[in-house]
């Protein structure tokens, strides 16, 4: 068997292939281990989808109110099950990451209430949302609710000083954000997390704790609410939805909580009673029950791109050795040249709208112009390959997804080719 497969389909240079086949030969203790988190969080899935008795007639939905619709109280409970909580809200009608987090805080916090950030500043998006930026109606700002943070020391370190310090009588919700967002900082590992959580608790035991986990679902064997954070929250065209979700949020935590946050979804006293499903749940669970895969897919493309282009002389976020708990692999161009190239490329192996053009745009709840590479089957979705970037210093590319390994192959082979020749 020919092993030039990208030579021969893609006209890719042979130089690259072999330079890529290096680099796979090295990783093979890596993929073995990202095999064995994908294996335990497969059986932990199926073992919850048995456990809450999942039938083909829950794939059925109903119309109006939706009352007694098993399907959307199968996914709630399962997904609860894989997230170790009391409860869960799982809704298609939650659109977005922003939005489900921007629901649960509104839901849990009054005027005068502090959210106090730990993990330094939060997604791009959540500026708008918490009124740091822009002056949006609805912002939490605009609600009376306050807003604090603290970075991390060393781009990966709680500060327990400052966050002790910055804790007062107002703290009524703490926020880790998991992953790096478009940042340099280093995603937060489980036990970091933590460990992080249990000094808080034991001092603050009525603060609540809710984790942006946002890309880093089925990272490691434990989720953040396996380690006691009181609400995990993210969006399901990403990791959890694994591909196969077209629409979605969810939100596991505490029942007490979820039941506020329902009740804000829908109405005080309607909470999670009611809400069309429109014929999603199956995808939803398929996409769940494919998500292990998707993720350990992606992690193994991130590995390659990382390998190729700290090679290639660019400094690589996570490092080769960092332990990573999200998929994103962040490439520093320091050139807007490379980094639109960089994008380009991704846009270029995918197999939807390869032939779309990529470039920077004013896209709504963002501050600075980005650049989107996405051919994916579902809009936006970003567990399948994406890479994006907002357009500042020290323009870096954000990398991530890719349901199938040779699909990041793929992009890795046409990046690392059209870079190398910018850079020679
Ligand atoms: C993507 C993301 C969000 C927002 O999710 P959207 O679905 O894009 O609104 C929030 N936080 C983090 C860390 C993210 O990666």
């Amino acid at each position: 068997m020919n092993k030039y497969n990208l030579c021969k389909l893609f006209s890719i240079n042979k130089e690259t292939e072999d330079a890529i086949l290096e680099v796979e030969g090295s990783l093979l203790s890596n993929f073995e281990s990202i095999d064995l988190i994908k294996e335990f969080n497969q059986l932990k899935i199926i073992k919850a989808m048995q456990e809450s008795n999942l039938n083909y007639s829950n794939f059925y939905w109903n119309t109006g109110y939706g009352y007694n619709d098993p399907g959307r109280e199968k996914v709630e409970e399962i997904y609860a099950k894989v997230f170790n909580t009391e409860d869960a809200l799982v809704r298609p009608n939650i659109v977005s990451g922003t939005h489900a987090l921007y629901l649960t805080l509104s839901a849990i916090t009054e005027y005068g209430d502090t959210i106090l950030s730990i993990s330094g500043k939060p997604y791009d998006t959540l500026l708008t949302v918490l009124g740091v930026e822009g002056n949006e109606a609805n912002s939490l700002k605009s609600q009376g609710i306050a807003y604090k943070e603290v970075s991390l020391k060393n781009k990966r370190d709680f500060d327990y000083d400052r966050i002790f310090d910055t804790i007062d009588q107002t703290t009524k919700v703490i926020m880790i954000q998991r992953s790096t967002g478009y940042s340099d900082r280093k995603a937060i590992i489980i036990d970091k997390m933590g460990e992080c959580i249990s000094k808080i608790k034991v001092r603050h035991p009525n603060i609540i704790i809710m984790v942006d986990n946002c890309y880093g679902e089925f990272m490691e064997v434990l989720e953040p609410s396996d380690v006691g954070a009181d609400l995990v929250v993210g969006s399901l065209i990403k990791n959890p939805g694994g591909g196969i979700a077209l629409t979605g949020g969810y939100i596991c935590g505490k029942a007490r909580l979820i039941n506020m946050i329902a009740n804000r979804l829908t109405a005080p006293g309607i909470g999670k009673e009611v809400g069309l499903t429109f014929g999603l749940t199956r995808t939803t669970l398929q996409g769940l029950y494919l998500a292990p895969s998707a993720v350990s897919e992606s992690l193994k493309g991130s590995l390659l791109i990382a390998y190729l282009f700290k090679g290639l002389g660019f400094q690589v976020i996570p490092d080769l050795d960092d332990q990573r708990s999200d998929i994103i692999q962040s490439v520093v161009f320091n050139s807007k040249k490379l980094l639109i190239k960089f994008c380009q490329g991704v846009q270029k192996s995918s197999p939807v709208d390869s032939q779309a053009f990529t470039e920077p745009w004013a896209m709504p709840g963002y501050t600075n112009e980005i650049i989107m590479a996405s051919g994916a089957f579902v809009q936006g979705s970003s567990i399948e390959i994406s890479a994006d970037a907002p357009m500042r210093e020290p323009y870096t590319a954000f990398f991530q997804g890719g349901l199938t390994y040779t699909q990041c192959k793929l992009a890795a082979a046409i990046t690392y080719e059209d870079i190398k020749k910018e850079v020679e």
